[in-house]
């Protein structure tokens, strides 16, 4: 049925909502796609569903054409399989749980893995079932700590979430990699720019991961390009590890008083100008050592103190580390954490009272035998500090620093750790040449898992032998309410939404002005005419509304081709199409505009991009 304005379920805001920072937020909830339910949570309404609906539908043809099958899960699950593999846990305060009224334990998912194995294993028994890949498009939960931006990171969001089945290593090869095409075709086919970025598996355990991310100011990511094809996310570029230096001509460790240096740059002047070096050389930024205290906390809610050594000319990286330690959590360390390590001077720690270096270190032996570090704090450094390099670090004394401290000679560490700041210009690990940073929103991110979860879960099938092998797997995600306020934030301007085709709401609008009968008779017509050839029409017949308030709706509102029926009908015999994403006007005869209509939508559904490569 041909949809009029006046009966439509919508309701287009003048004002930004009090909450949204960001276009895609902003324009979605005037525009009346969707409306906030909670924080994270919002309602899809009929031209949300509509957009939504599309980018699903082109999502599940690529899943069909490479051989997925849909099933779908609920998103209510008993708490079992997640505690089989941990999950339980290491999700920590992410999972939405619940129990019924029998006490047992319940959660909202938040991936699937669990399940899809356990449904596998439930139905597989030999390698002949192999390989095999079931995908679902269906609603997560994650209780994230800062849900922003509309539907960029909600929590509840919709997600396809698939999985590859294999017996062996290079099945789960193929499987990526036919999943990784896929990815390819969906992003080129919904006409939105992505990177594929090596990723760390995070959380979700496994070996081999890549992100996709779209690029984009607003994005959470950040990404590494290299001019030679290198392409990371920021969490997982590794530091190429710089030769070890022949300290054997660096003086001895000399501790030097160094009041009122609250900071890098008052210890760098002060040391200028107090402590000129031997050599002649200024002290740089670089030449200092920042020892960072944080509170890891593991998944069952135990706290441990680590301190991270980097050089003082960059900044620990929240992102980073939390990525390198995950799956604890990272907080700053408290006044209460500094009291229980009287060891540790705020603003003085030096590698001496840490790590393998303390007095305080001794080693126990635990339960299973295993011989552990205790009494001092963990310690783990940049891998740009190599055996001879030499630092100016704290003295672990107030206001006192220590100069020429060599690691190798003076100190130790418990080990490296990828947790500083990437830079613009760093160089890639692959040799490919310096780095250039990018932001990007994460799309989708594509897992080797290998057997993590089949092996927590015991899912086997019989080999050409008889044998029993454990499974491999793939896992593999898009999010796609994600990707629609991605789309949006891509293809917007200070008007409204402007829609590629193969997702918009609606083909065309057709909108009529003033209070001519013969015009309201000619465009509810045209609209009829479209609508009854297939187009997907939304048509303006609103009476007392005017025609600046109409234009603005239409370009809030974004459908690709509008049709103004108005004044030049009466005049010249002609009305307008106009083209929302090139702003393109033209003119045409009343008579023939439905068909110059339909040329210039299916003209645009033609070119829509496939999903081959340009
Ligand atoms: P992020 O780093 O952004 O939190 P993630 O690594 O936790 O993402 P996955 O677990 O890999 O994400 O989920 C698969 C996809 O689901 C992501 O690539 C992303 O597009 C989408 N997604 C994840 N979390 C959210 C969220 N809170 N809101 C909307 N989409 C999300
Ligand atoms: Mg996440």
């Amino acid at each position: 049925m041909l949809q009029t304005l006046s009966t439509a379920f919508i309701r287009t805001l003048r004002e930004d909502p009090a909450d949204a920072e960001v276009a895609s937020h902003k324009l979605l909830v005037r525009a009346s796609y969707i409306r906030r339910t909670a924080p994270g949570i919002y309602t899809w309404l009929p031209l949300g569903l509509a957009v939504v609906r599309k980018i699903e539908a082109i999502v599940r043809e690529e899943m069909n054409r490479m051989g997925g099958q849909e099933v779908h899960f609920p998103a209510l699950l008993p708490a079992e399989p997640y505690k089989a593999t941990q999950r339980w846990d290491e999700y920590g305060p992410t999972l939405f749980t619940l129990q019924d009224r029998k006490g047992g334990d319940y959660l909202l998912a938040p991936t699937h893995e669990e399940m899809f194995t356990l449904l596998a294993k439930d139905m597989f028994s030999s390698y002949k079932d192999l390989p095999a890949t079931l995908y679902q498009i269906q609603t997560k939960y994650r209780d994230e700590a800062r849900p922003r931006a509309g539907l960029i990171r909600g929590r509840e969001f919709i997600m396809k979430d698939s999985y590859s089945f294999d017996v062996d290593d290079a099945g789960l090869d193929a499987s990526y990699q036919r999943h990784r095409d896929a990815y390819e075709r969906i992003f080129r086919r919904l006409g939105l720019e992505y990177v594929p970025v090596n990723a760390m598996a995070g959380a979700m355990g496994g070996s081999h991961s890549e992100e996709f991310l779209h690029p984009s100011p607003i994005g959470e990511d950040t990404f590494v390009r290299s001019d030679g094809g290198y392409a990371a996310n920021a969490e997982a570029v590794t530091t190429p590890v710089p030769p070890s230096v022949d300290a054997s001509a660096e003086p001895a460790p000399q501790v030097v008083a160094t009041p009122d240096t609250p900071t890098i740059d008052s210890l760098v002047d002060l040391c200028n100008s107090t402590y000129p070096r031997p050599d002649g050389r200024e002290w740089t930024a670089a030449d200092t050592l920042k020892n960072v205290v944080v509170v890891l906390i593991h998944p069952h809610g135990e706290r441990e103190l680590l301190v991270v050594g980097v050089p003082g000319d960059r900044e620990v990286d929240m992102k980073r580390l939390e990525a390198a330690v995950a799956p604890a959590e990272v907080e700053m360390a408290s006044e209460e954490d500094f009291k229980t390590h009287p060891e540790l001077v705020p603003g003085y720690i030096g590698p001496q009272a840490i790590g393998p270096n303390s007095p305080l270190r001794r080693t126990e032996t635990d339960e299973q035998g295993r011989e552990v570090l205790t009494g001092s704090v963990r310690y783990l450094l940049d891998p740009r500090i190599v055996d001879g390099t030499s630092w100016v670090t704290g003295a672990n004394e107030l206001k006192k620093h220590v100069l020429h401290l060599v690691k190798g000679r003076d100190f130790e560490a418990d080990g490296t750790i990828e947790a500083a700041e990437v830079r613009e210009g760093d160089l890639a690990p692959d040799g490919s040449g310096p780095l250039h940073l990018e932001r990007g929103i994460e799309v989708g991110h594509i897992f080797a898992l290998g057997r993590k979860y089949a092996q927590a879960l015991g899912f086997t099938v019989l080999d050409e032998n008889g044998k029993a092998r454990v499974v491999t797997m793939g896992s593999y995600g898009i999010g796609v309410s994600r990707v629609m306020a991605a789309l949006a934030e891509a293809n917007h301007d200070e008007r409204g939404l402007a829609w590629p085709i193969q997702v918009a709401p609606y083909h065309v609008q057709v909108l009529a002005t003033g209070k001519d009968e013969q015009v309201f008779a000619t465009a509810h017509a045209l609209a009829r005419e479209l609508d009854a050839a297939g187009l997907e029409v939304l048509y303006d017949d609103r009476r007392k509304v005017s025609a600046g308030v109409k234009f603005a709706d239409s370009e809030l509102l974004g459908v690709p081709f509008t049709v103004v029926v108005g004044r030049d009908l009466a005049k010249e015999g002609t009305v307008e199409i106009r083209d929302r994403r090139s702003g393109e006007r033209r003119s045409v005869p009343a008579a023939t505009a439905a068909a110059e209509v339909r040329a210039t939508v299916e003209a645009a559904l033609v070119a829509a991009p496939t999903g081959e490569a340009a």
